[in-house]
Parts: C-alpha cells; sequence; structure tokens
C-alpha cells in the first residue's frame, strides 16, 4: 500500500563539513555544516554558483560529498542511492511527462510503487484539490499555464507523502506575478504538511517571504543561518550585510574611543558621534576601543532629524531624493562617504541640497582587521 511505501518517512537533515570537490578541481561547497529540523522551511539562498544546488543535490543523493556526512535523520546517508532516501524533489524545469495526462502524472509515482488503482485515485484527486488543479486532471502538460504545470510538478512530489521536500528555483520559470502567488501557496502548502522543506533560490524575496530558517551561501562557504529576522537586522558576516535588502545597509567605518565612565567616541570620518557611557549602544562597542570596526545601519533605521538638533547627530546634507510609494530615500553626503535614509521614517520633509540630521546607529557588523573590505561584486 502507500503508506507502506513511506513507512519510514526521513524529516530531519544534518550537514557535517560536508565537502564538494569536483574533478576539475572547482570547491562547489566548503566544510558546510547545517542542521535541518523537523517541520521546518529552511531557504538556501545565494549568487549564482555559490553552491545552493550541490548542497541539495548531495542531501537528495545525486552528488556524492568529497568529505564530510550526510546525515538523514541521524544517520549517516552518504552511501544510501537516491531512490532508497525517501526524498521528494521539485526543479525548475516541472520535467512532466508530456504524453501523460494530469492525473496520470500524478498517480505515476504512486503505480511504480505498485498502490492499488482505489486508494491511488483517492489520493490523486485529494492533492489535486489541495493545488487547485482538480478540473484539469484529463489535461496534458502542454495544455497547463506554467504555473498549472508546476503545481502538477509539487503535487507529484507530495504525492507519496514525503516528510523531506527539496525544491531548487522551482519558480524561476514563471513570471513575477506568478512567481508571488506561489510562494504563498508552496509555503502555506508544505506548513499544512507539515513537512520539512529545504528550497533553493537566488531571489532573496523568495528567502526572507518563506523561510523559518535563512541559510546564506558565498564559495561554497555557509556565511549566516537564522530566521529571516536575524539575518536581515543582524548578519553574521559583512558580506551577508551587503548582500540582503535594498537599498543596501549602510556600511561605515568608524574608529573608536572609549573614555572611560564618560561616553563612547565613534569616529565616522570628518564626524564623531559620542554616546554617553550609561547608553547601552556604548556597550556594543565600547570593547573594541582603538579598534577600526565597521557599523552597518539600514536606511529605516536611522532617523532624519533636523540638522540642529542637539545630541548624537550625523549631519550632511541631501545629494538626491528618490520616491517608490512606501518609502522615500534619500541619499546624504556626510563626509567621506554617502547614507541612505528612508525620509518616511522622519518628523521632516527633505530637499535636495538640504542639510540633514541623521540620529541613531545601527550594530558593529565587523571589524577591521587587514586591508580590503569583503563585499559583494
Ligand atoms: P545556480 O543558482 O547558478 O544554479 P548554485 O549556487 O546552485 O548556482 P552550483 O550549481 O551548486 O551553484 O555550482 C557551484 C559551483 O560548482 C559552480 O562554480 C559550478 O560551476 C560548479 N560545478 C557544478 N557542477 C559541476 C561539475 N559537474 N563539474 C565542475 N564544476 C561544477
Amino acid at each position: 500500500s502507500a503508506d507502506e511505501l513511506w513507512e519510514v518517512t526521513v524529516t530531519t537533515v544534518a550537514l557535517k563539513d560536508v565537502t564538494k570537490v569536483f574533478p576539475d578541481g572547482t570547491v562547489a561547497v566548503d566544510a558546510v555544516n547545517l542542521d535541518v529540523n523537523d517541520g521546518e522551511f529552511l531557504v538556501l539562498l545565494g549568487p549564482s554558483g555559490c553552491g545552493k544546488s550541490t548542497v541539495l543535490r548531495m542531501i537528495a543523493g545525486l552528488e556524492d560529498p568529497s568529505s564530510g556526512a550526510v546525515l538523514l535523520d541521524g544517520e549517516l546517508a552518504n552511501d544510501v542511492p537516491p531512490r532508497d532516501r525517501k526524498i521528494a524533489m521539485v526543479f525548475q524545469d516541472f520535467a512532466l511527462y508530456p504524453h501523460m495526462s494530469v492525473e496520470e502524472n500524478l498517480a505515476f509515482p504512486l503505480r511504480l510503487a505498485g498502490v492499488d488503482p482505489a486508494p491511488r485515485g483517492e489520493r490523486v484527486s485529494d492533492v489535486a484539490s489541495a493545488l487547485g488543479i482538480g478540473d484539469m486532471l484529463a489535461r496534458k502538460p502542454s495544455q497547463l499555464s506554467g504555473g498549472q504545470r508546476q503545481r502538477v510538478a509539487m503535487g507529484r512530489a507530495i504525492v507519496r507523502r514525503p516528510g523531506l521536500f527539496l525544491m531548487d528555483e522551482p519558480l524561476s520559470n514563471l513570471d513575477s506575478g506568478l512567481r508571488a502567488e506561489l510562494r504563498a501557496e508552496i509555503s502555506g502548502l508544505t506548513r499544512e504538511l507539515g513537512v520539512t522543506t529545504i528550497y533553493v533560490t537566488h531571489d532573496q524575496a523568495e528567502a526572507l517571504t518563506m523561510a523559518d530558517r535563512v541559510a546564506i551561501m558565498r564559495r561554497g562557504v555557509l556565511q549566516d543561518v537564522g530566521t529571516p529576522t536575524q539575518v536581515y537586522g543582524r548578519p553574521a558576516t559583512l558580506y551577508v550585510a551587503a548582500f540582503l535588502g535594498s537599498p543596501r545597509m549602510n556600511l561605515l567605518e568608524a574608529s573608536v574611543y572609549v573614555h572611560l565612565d564618560r561616553y563612547v567616541a565613534l569616529h565616522l570620518g570628518e564626524q564623531a558621534l559620542y554616546l554617553p557611557w550609561n547608553d547601552i549602544r556604548s556597550r556594543a562597542v565600547a570593547h573594541y576601543h582603538g579598534e577600526r570596526i565597521v557599523v552597518g545601519m539600514r536606511a529605516e533605521a536611522l532617523t532624519p532629524v533636523s540638522p540642529e538638533a542637539p545630541g548624537d547627530v550625523l549631519r550632511g546634507r541631501i545629494r538626491y531624493l528618490e520616491h517608490h510609494g512606501h518609502e522615500s530615500l534619500a541619499f546624504v553626503d556626510i563626509g567621506a562617504t554617502a547614507v541612505v535614509v528612508d525620509e518616511m521614517a522622519g518628523p521632516v520633509d527633505g530637499a535636495p541640497g538640504g542639510q540633514r540630521g541623521l540620529r541613531r546607529f545601527g550594530q558593529v557588523v565587523q571589524r577591521i582587521t587587514g586591508r580590503g573590505a569583503d563585499l559583494p561584486g
């Protein structure tokens, strides 16, 4: 029966120091450690070529790690062939059988597994109605839209009730309206089913809206793992700080001087901020005394104030404004560098050429040890 098929379903994945070096010497994945929890929706995010697909393919068993361990439900799976891993996978190119109807495509995995026609039909119609394709069962893939085809591909993967779902850029061949719609559907469906999902994308909007946790990769190396709020608000590396979010996070180099028990001075180019000792922000930077750091400030975390405002205020001149409807970005020269601020976050209206004060600063993103910033190209 169908239930026998999945009597052992895999629901958790752990990667221990997993490395993949291809025969030509390309290090596609470099000592990655990652735990994916039961029922979690984890998104692997990064630019093209960073190794996301290779990670997914090693979990599926389609690629062998060069070293390290892939654990499925805590058991070493390196030598388990793909068909025995009880994992479902959806790719960007749908891969439906063109000569079969939607119904036959959905039923195919169950037929292979020897499920009887009656429970097979029942399962297929359950899945089809859950995906909103119940009235298209007789059609061929060529008679479906891209979004409908992707729903059939997903249906074919979940019809076997996997505990673990791997998806490699499943929406990348669809137009943007449909992507947004299916994004919500996919995360809704996988949560409803309680299925653990690992989802690969290079689209940060997809990652931040769908994920329970996001894992960000660069050149084979895992940079940061956390909830969307954590990786966006407190990025672990300078790379992640600059990679996530639009406009890009303001990243300012600063020197820190602690004037004991009185204040902490933060020298940012030609300006300085003096933070009172009892200000919690002082404590965040105090242990970098005498060092240079990078301070990250999101545009929306800076409050535009009058240039005459007292206290720890950065001062500059508005170079230009950019209106986006929901936000109004001002590019403000503050000396050696410019910062972006959301004008709507403040009580005052700015105009190009006008003076502007900026209150509040963000968090330390990195201490500067060597030369050269580690930023996305
Ligand atoms: P994309 O989003 O473009 O698919 P990705 O992040 O999924 O990129 P991978 O497909 O995992 O990246 O590839 C990681 C690196 O490994 C790339 O530099 C790629 O060129 C390389 N690579 C992938 N497959 C092979 C192979 N069979 N032989 C040699 N190098 C490979």
